[in-house]
Protein backbone atom coordinates (compact mmCIF):
# COMPACT_ATOMS: atom_id res chain seq x y z
CA UNK A 1 0.00 0.00 0.00
CA UNK A 2 1.16 3.78 -0.59
CA UNK A 3 0.87 6.17 2.00
CA UNK A 4 -1.28 9.20 0.72
CA UNK A 5 -1.48 12.57 2.14
CA UNK A 6 -3.67 15.08 -0.20
CA UNK A 7 -4.17 18.82 0.72
CA UNK A 8 -6.51 18.23 3.38
CA UNK A 9 -4.28 16.07 5.42
CA UNK A 10 -1.30 18.45 4.56
CA UNK A 11 -2.82 21.29 6.08
CA UNK A 12 -3.19 19.35 9.12
CA UNK A 13 -0.05 18.19 9.51
CA UNK A 14 1.37 21.45 9.40
CA UNK A 15 -1.47 22.92 11.68
CA UNK A 16 -0.25 19.91 14.15
CA UNK A 17 3.36 20.81 14.27
CA UNK A 18 2.86 24.38 13.49
CA UNK A 19 4.54 26.01 10.68
CA UNK A 20 7.63 27.49 12.31
CA UNK A 21 8.27 24.03 13.42
CA UNK A 22 7.73 22.54 9.66
CA UNK A 23 10.05 25.42 7.98
CA UNK A 24 12.49 24.85 10.54
CA UNK A 25 13.09 21.22 10.52
CA UNK A 26 12.38 21.17 6.75
CA UNK A 27 15.49 23.17 6.63
CA UNK A 28 17.54 20.74 8.70
CA UNK A 29 16.23 17.73 6.08
CA UNK A 30 17.06 20.22 2.78
CA UNK A 31 20.62 20.77 4.79
CA UNK A 32 20.94 17.27 5.56
CA UNK A 33 20.31 16.12 1.81
CA UNK A 34 22.85 18.89 0.67
CA UNK A 35 25.72 17.53 2.89
CA UNK A 36 25.15 14.38 1.33
CA UNK A 37 25.32 16.06 -2.84
CA UNK A 38 27.06 13.18 -4.20
CA UNK A 39 24.78 10.75 -3.52
CA UNK A 40 22.54 11.88 -5.87
CA UNK A 41 22.12 11.23 -9.15
CA UNK A 42 20.84 14.39 -10.48
CA UNK A 43 19.31 16.01 -13.48
CA UNK A 44 18.01 19.37 -14.69
CA UNK A 45 13.96 19.47 -14.65
CA UNK A 46 11.86 18.52 -17.63
CA UNK A 47 9.80 21.64 -18.81
CA UNK A 48 6.79 21.42 -21.33
CA UNK A 49 6.63 25.56 -21.89
CA UNK A 50 3.04 27.03 -23.23
CA UNK A 51 2.32 30.69 -24.31
CA UNK A 52 1.01 31.06 -20.65
CA UNK A 53 2.91 28.84 -18.28
CA UNK A 54 5.10 25.54 -17.87
CA UNK A 55 4.57 22.11 -16.23
CA UNK A 56 7.16 20.75 -15.29
CA UNK A 57 9.04 16.95 -13.89
CA UNK A 58 11.79 16.91 -11.00
CA UNK A 59 13.19 13.74 -10.60
CA UNK A 60 16.22 12.84 -8.58
CA UNK A 61 16.74 9.85 -6.57
CA UNK A 62 19.63 8.40 -4.08
CA UNK A 63 20.08 4.55 -3.35
CA UNK A 64 17.27 4.48 -1.12
CA UNK A 65 14.39 6.84 -2.58
CA UNK A 66 13.61 8.14 -5.88
CA UNK A 67 11.38 11.21 -5.93
CA UNK A 68 9.92 13.23 -8.14
CA UNK A 69 7.41 16.38 -8.22
CA UNK A 70 4.77 17.42 -11.03
CA UNK A 71 4.96 21.67 -10.88
CA UNK A 72 3.04 24.13 -12.89
CA UNK A 73 3.59 27.51 -13.39
CA UNK A 74 0.85 29.61 -14.69
CA UNK A 75 1.10 33.57 -13.96
CA UNK A 76 -2.22 34.07 -15.36
CA UNK A 77 -4.38 31.79 -13.31
CA UNK A 78 -4.64 34.03 -10.72
CA UNK A 79 -6.96 36.22 -13.02
CA UNK A 80 -9.55 33.00 -13.20
CA UNK A 81 -9.47 32.58 -10.09
CA UNK A 82 -6.59 29.37 -9.59
CA UNK A 83 -3.41 28.99 -8.17
CA UNK A 84 -0.25 30.25 -9.98
CA UNK A 85 1.92 27.35 -8.73
CA UNK A 86 0.54 23.47 -8.54
CA UNK A 87 2.14 20.70 -7.40
CA UNK A 88 2.13 16.77 -6.50
CA UNK A 89 4.69 14.13 -6.20
CA UNK A 90 5.50 10.84 -4.94
CA UNK A 91 8.70 8.83 -3.20
CA UNK A 92 10.14 5.45 -4.37
CA UNK A 93 11.54 2.78 -3.17
CA UNK A 94 14.79 1.96 -5.17
CA UNK A 95 15.32 -1.41 -4.75
CA UNK A 96 11.81 -2.28 -5.68
CA UNK A 97 10.18 0.56 -7.88
CA UNK A 98 7.09 0.26 -5.44
CA UNK A 99 6.02 4.22 -4.35
CA UNK A 100 5.62 4.79 -0.99
CA UNK A 101 4.05 8.44 -0.90
CA UNK A 102 1.85 9.89 -3.20
CA UNK A 103 1.45 13.54 -1.56
CA UNK A 104 -0.15 16.90 -2.47
CA UNK A 105 2.88 19.64 -2.89
CA UNK A 106 1.33 22.63 -3.70
CA UNK A 107 1.54 23.69 -0.11
CA UNK A 108 4.77 21.55 0.86
CA UNK A 109 6.47 23.42 -2.27
CA UNK A 110 5.93 26.66 -0.25
CA UNK A 111 7.24 25.48 2.61
CA UNK A 112 10.24 24.02 0.91
CA UNK A 113 10.83 27.16 -1.12
CA UNK A 114 10.82 29.24 2.43
CA UNK A 115 12.83 26.81 4.26
CA UNK A 116 15.62 26.91 1.06
CA UNK A 117 15.53 30.18 0.86
CA UNK A 118 16.01 30.63 4.89
CA UNK A 119 19.09 28.15 4.75
CA UNK A 120 20.55 29.64 2.29
CA UNK A 121 20.81 33.35 3.96
CA UNK A 122 21.92 31.84 6.79
CA UNK A 123 25.24 30.96 4.98
CA UNK A 124 25.12 34.36 2.66
CA UNK A 125 23.27 36.89 4.52
CA UNK A 126 25.01 39.38 7.33
CA UNK A 127 25.09 38.23 10.47
CA UNK A 128 23.66 41.41 11.93
CA UNK A 129 20.70 41.03 9.04
CA UNK A 130 17.30 42.18 10.90
CA UNK A 131 14.95 43.59 8.16
CA UNK A 132 13.88 42.39 4.45
CA UNK A 133 12.13 43.67 1.99
CA UNK A 134 9.21 41.25 0.38
CA UNK A 135 8.25 41.85 -3.04
CA UNK A 136 5.49 40.05 -4.47
CA UNK A 137 3.07 39.06 -2.20
CA UNK A 138 1.71 36.17 -3.52
CA UNK A 139 0.74 32.48 -2.27
CA UNK A 140 4.44 31.93 -1.42
CA UNK A 141 4.82 35.51 0.41
CA UNK A 142 3.98 34.33 3.85
CA UNK A 143 5.96 31.33 4.18
CA UNK A 144 8.74 33.11 3.20
CA UNK A 145 7.87 36.34 5.96
CA UNK A 146 7.68 33.31 8.66
CA UNK A 147 10.51 31.21 8.00
CA UNK A 148 12.99 34.32 7.96
CA UNK A 149 10.74 35.91 10.97
CA UNK A 150 10.86 32.67 12.94
CA UNK A 151 14.17 31.00 11.73
CA UNK A 152 16.21 34.03 11.20
CA UNK A 153 14.94 36.74 13.56
CA UNK A 154 14.18 38.96 10.41
CA UNK A 155 11.73 41.20 12.53
CA UNK A 156 11.05 44.09 10.13
CA UNK A 157 9.75 43.34 6.71
CA UNK A 158 8.58 46.02 3.99
CA UNK A 159 6.20 44.60 1.26
CA UNK A 160 5.47 45.92 -2.21
CA UNK A 161 3.00 44.42 -4.89
CA UNK A 162 1.85 45.86 -7.83
CA UNK A 163 -1.69 44.33 -6.55
CA UNK A 164 -2.50 46.05 -2.99
CA UNK A 165 -5.07 43.53 -2.08
CA UNK A 166 -2.12 40.84 -1.87
CA UNK A 167 -0.42 42.75 0.63
CA UNK A 168 -3.83 42.99 2.55
CA UNK A 169 -3.69 39.56 2.65
CA UNK A 170 -0.57 38.96 3.83
CA UNK A 171 -0.89 41.48 6.28
CA UNK A 172 -4.31 40.25 7.55
CA UNK A 173 -2.94 36.06 7.66
CA UNK A 174 0.61 37.35 9.80
CA UNK A 175 -1.39 39.73 12.11
CA UNK A 176 -0.85 36.65 14.59
CA UNK A 177 2.91 37.57 14.93
CA UNK A 178 2.86 40.31 17.27
CA UNK A 179 7.03 40.65 16.89
CA UNK A 180 6.78 40.93 13.21
CA UNK A 181 6.99 44.50 12.04
CA UNK A 182 5.48 44.40 8.46
CA UNK A 183 5.63 48.05 6.74
CA UNK A 184 3.35 48.71 3.21
CA UNK A 185 6.21 50.59 0.79
CA UNK A 186 5.04 52.76 -1.92
CA UNK A 187 7.30 50.70 -4.61
CA UNK A 188 9.86 48.43 -5.01
CA UNK A 189 12.39 51.19 -4.49
CA UNK A 190 10.87 52.53 -0.99
CA UNK A 191 10.78 48.96 -0.13
CA UNK A 192 14.17 48.06 -0.83
CA UNK A 193 15.75 51.48 0.59
CA UNK A 194 17.89 50.11 3.91
CA UNK A 195 16.75 46.04 3.42
CA UNK A 196 19.43 43.91 4.55
CA UNK A 197 17.67 40.99 2.35
CA UNK A 198 15.64 41.40 -0.20
CA UNK A 199 13.53 38.66 -1.37
CA UNK A 200 11.50 38.74 -4.72
CA UNK A 201 8.95 36.37 -5.05
CA UNK A 202 7.07 37.66 -8.11
CA UNK A 203 5.33 35.60 -10.85
CA UNK A 204 5.32 37.08 -14.58
CA UNK A 205 6.54 35.20 -17.91
CA UNK A 206 8.91 38.17 -18.69
CA UNK A 207 12.32 39.35 -18.57
CA UNK A 208 11.28 41.41 -15.57
CA UNK A 209 13.60 44.02 -13.54
CA UNK A 210 11.86 44.31 -10.49
CA UNK A 211 14.83 45.46 -8.69
CA UNK A 212 17.71 47.72 -10.55
CA UNK A 213 21.11 48.07 -10.12
CA UNK A 214 20.46 51.83 -8.12
CA UNK A 215 18.47 50.26 -5.91
CA UNK A 216 21.28 47.95 -4.41
CA UNK A 217 22.89 48.56 -1.38
CA UNK A 218 26.74 47.25 0.07
CA UNK A 219 25.44 44.05 2.18
CA UNK A 220 22.92 42.92 1.19
CA UNK A 221 21.57 39.61 0.76
CA UNK A 222 19.51 39.02 -2.75
CA UNK A 223 16.70 36.21 -2.33
CA UNK A 224 15.31 35.83 -5.89
CA UNK A 225 12.88 33.45 -5.75
CA UNK A 226 10.27 34.04 -8.92
CA UNK A 227 12.31 34.16 -11.59
CA UNK A 228 12.34 30.75 -12.46
CA UNK A 229 12.37 29.76 -15.99
CA UNK A 230 13.69 30.64 -19.40
CA UNK A 231 12.38 34.20 -20.50
CA UNK A 232 11.16 34.57 -16.55
CA UNK A 233 13.72 36.63 -14.75
CA UNK A 234 13.58 39.36 -11.97
CA UNK A 235 17.00 41.08 -11.63
CA UNK A 236 18.57 43.83 -13.85
CA UNK A 237 21.90 41.73 -15.39
CA UNK A 238 24.14 44.23 -13.71
CA UNK A 239 23.36 43.22 -10.39
CA UNK A 240 23.91 39.57 -11.30
CA UNK A 241 27.37 40.82 -12.95
CA UNK A 242 28.43 42.08 -10.03
CA UNK A 243 27.30 39.96 -6.69
CA UNK A 244 28.44 36.87 -5.12
CA UNK A 245 25.90 33.87 -7.08
CA UNK A 246 25.10 31.08 -5.14
CA UNK A 247 22.79 28.92 -7.73
CA UNK A 248 21.31 25.24 -6.37
CA UNK A 249 21.98 22.93 -9.14
CA UNK A 250 24.39 24.70 -12.05
CA UNK A 251 23.56 23.01 -15.00
CA UNK A 252 19.29 23.81 -14.30
CA UNK A 253 20.22 27.43 -13.41
CA UNK A 254 21.86 28.66 -16.14
CA UNK A 255 18.72 27.84 -17.87
CA UNK A 256 16.35 28.68 -15.92
CA UNK A 257 17.86 31.17 -13.05
CA UNK A 258 18.93 35.27 -13.07
CA UNK A 259 22.14 33.65 -14.88
CA UNK A 260 20.52 32.88 -18.10
CA UNK A 261 21.31 36.57 -18.65
CA UNK A 262 24.65 35.82 -18.04
CA UNK A 263 27.27 34.09 -20.66
CA UNK A 264 27.65 30.50 -19.94
CA UNK A 265 31.21 30.65 -18.07
CA UNK A 266 30.07 33.41 -15.68
CA UNK A 267 30.98 32.35 -11.91
CA UNK A 268 28.86 31.22 -9.76
CA UNK A 269 28.85 28.86 -6.87
CA UNK A 270 26.56 25.25 -6.10
CA UNK A 271 24.91 25.73 -2.58
CA UNK A 272 26.17 22.33 -1.65
CA UNK A 273 29.64 23.57 -1.74
CA UNK A 274 28.47 25.99 0.79
CA UNK A 275 26.93 24.21 2.51
CA UNK A 276 29.53 21.54 3.24
CA UNK A 277 31.67 23.95 3.99
CA UNK A 278 34.15 23.57 0.49
CA UNK A 279 33.14 27.21 -0.73
CA UNK A 280 32.45 30.28 1.04
CA UNK A 281 29.28 32.04 1.36
CA UNK A 282 29.58 36.01 1.94
CA UNK A 283 33.24 36.71 1.89
CA UNK A 284 32.41 39.76 3.66
CA UNK A 285 29.90 42.62 5.11
CA UNK A 286 30.29 44.66 2.23
CA UNK A 287 29.29 41.96 -0.27
CA UNK A 288 26.36 41.90 -2.15
CA UNK A 289 25.19 37.85 -2.09
CA UNK A 290 22.44 36.36 -4.05
CA UNK A 291 20.54 33.05 -4.17
CA UNK A 292 19.41 32.67 -7.52
CA UNK A 293 16.99 30.05 -6.72
CA UNK A 294 14.93 28.27 -9.27
CA UNK A 295 13.98 25.26 -7.17
CA UNK A 296 15.79 22.50 -7.20
CA UNK A 297 14.79 18.33 -7.24
CA UNK A 298 16.62 17.59 -4.19
CA UNK A 299 14.44 20.10 -2.19
CA UNK A 300 11.17 18.28 -3.17
CA UNK A 301 12.97 15.05 -1.91
CA UNK A 302 13.89 16.26 1.48
CA UNK A 303 10.50 17.72 1.71
CA UNK A 304 8.61 14.12 0.87
CA UNK A 305 10.83 12.48 3.21
CA UNK A 306 9.97 15.45 5.85
CA UNK A 307 6.42 14.76 5.03
CA UNK A 308 6.30 10.89 5.17
CA UNK A 309 8.26 10.81 8.60
CA UNK A 310 5.65 13.22 9.78
CA UNK A 311 2.46 11.50 8.70
CA UNK A 312 3.61 8.46 10.20
CA UNK A 313 4.61 9.70 13.57
CA UNK A 314 1.16 11.64 14.29
CA UNK A 315 -0.62 8.89 11.71
CA UNK A 316 -1.85 11.26 8.91
CA UNK A 317 -3.21 10.44 6.08
CA UNK A 318 -4.11 6.94 4.14
CA UNK A 319 -3.26 3.83 2.79
CA UNK A 320 -4.36 3.65 -1.06
CA UNK A 321 -4.04 0.65 -3.42
CA UNK A 322 -2.11 2.42 -6.36
CA UNK A 323 -0.65 -0.55 -7.44
CA UNK A 324 -1.39 -4.33 -7.61
CA UNK A 325 -0.70 -6.27 -4.81
CA UNK A 326 -0.75 -10.02 -5.86
CA UNK A 327 -1.24 -13.28 -4.45
CA UNK A 328 0.69 -14.54 -7.71
CA UNK A 329 2.66 -11.83 -9.06
CA UNK A 330 2.52 -12.97 -12.60
CA UNK A 331 -1.51 -13.10 -11.93
CA UNK A 332 -1.51 -9.33 -12.62
CA UNK A 333 -5.14 -10.65 -14.88
CA UNK A 334 -6.64 -11.72 -11.38
CA UNK A 335 -7.62 -8.39 -10.70
CA UNK A 336 -10.00 -8.88 -13.79
CA UNK A 337 -11.53 -11.99 -12.33
CA UNK A 338 -13.15 -10.22 -9.37
CA UNK A 339 -14.13 -7.15 -8.78
CA UNK A 340 -11.14 -5.48 -6.59
CA UNK A 341 -12.10 -3.17 -3.77
CA UNK A 342 -10.93 0.13 -4.54
CA UNK A 343 -9.25 0.68 -0.91
CA UNK A 344 -9.15 4.41 0.44
CA UNK A 345 -9.26 3.68 4.11
CA UNK A 346 -8.38 6.36 7.23
P1 LIG B 1 1.32 34.36 -7.08
O1 LIG B 1 0.79 34.56 -8.44
O2 LIG B 1 0.43 33.85 -6.02
O3 LIG B 1 1.96 35.73 -6.53
C1 LIG B 1 2.81 36.53 -7.31
C2 LIG B 1 2.62 37.98 -6.89
O4 LIG B 1 3.58 38.78 -7.62
C3 LIG B 1 1.24 38.54 -7.24
O5 LIG B 1 0.60 39.04 -6.07
C4 LIG B 1 1.54 39.65 -8.26
O6 LIG B 1 0.65 40.75 -8.15
C5 LIG B 1 2.97 40.03 -7.88
N1 LIG B 1 3.70 40.72 -8.93
C6 LIG B 1 3.77 40.43 -10.25
N2 LIG B 1 4.55 41.33 -10.89
C7 LIG B 1 5.01 42.17 -9.92
C8 LIG B 1 5.86 43.31 -9.96
N3 LIG B 1 6.39 43.74 -11.10
N4 LIG B 1 6.12 43.97 -8.80
C9 LIG B 1 5.58 43.54 -7.62
N5 LIG B 1 4.75 42.47 -7.53
C10 LIG B 1 4.46 41.80 -8.68
O7 LIG B 1 2.60 33.39 -7.25
P2 LIG B 1 3.38 32.60 -6.11
O8 LIG B 1 2.86 31.22 -5.95
O9 LIG B 1 3.52 33.47 -4.91
O10 LIG B 1 4.80 32.44 -6.84
C11 LIG B 1 5.63 33.57 -7.04
C12 LIG B 1 6.78 33.20 -7.96
O11 LIG B 1 7.66 32.31 -7.30
C13 LIG B 1 6.37 32.53 -9.25
O12 LIG B 1 7.06 33.15 -10.31
C14 LIG B 1 6.80 31.09 -9.07
O13 LIG B 1 7.11 30.48 -10.31
C15 LIG B 1 8.01 31.27 -8.20
N6 LIG B 1 8.37 30.11 -7.38
C16 LIG B 1 9.69 29.79 -7.29
C17 LIG B 1 10.07 28.73 -6.49
C18 LIG B 1 11.53 28.40 -6.33
O14 LIG B 1 11.87 27.36 -5.78
N7 LIG B 1 12.44 29.26 -6.73
C19 LIG B 1 9.12 27.95 -5.81
C20 LIG B 1 7.79 28.32 -5.91
C21 LIG B 1 7.42 29.41 -6.71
Amino acid sequence: MTRYIDVNDLSQLVRRKGLPACLSEMAEYIRQDYLRWADFEKCARLANHSPDGVIELMPVSDAALYAFKYVNGHPKNTQAGMLTVMAFGALGDVDTGTPVLLSEMTLTTAIRTAATSVLAARYLARQDARSMALIGNGSQSEFQALAFHTVLGINEIRLFDIDPQATDKLVRNLAGYPNLKLIRASSVADAVRGADIVTTVTADKANATILTPQMIEPGMHLNAVGGDCPGKTELHRDIVERARVIVEYEPQSRIEGEIQQMPADSPTTEFWQVVNGQAAGRENDAQVTLFDSVGFALEDYSALRYVLDVARALEIGSEIALVPELDDPKDLFALLRQPAPLKKTA
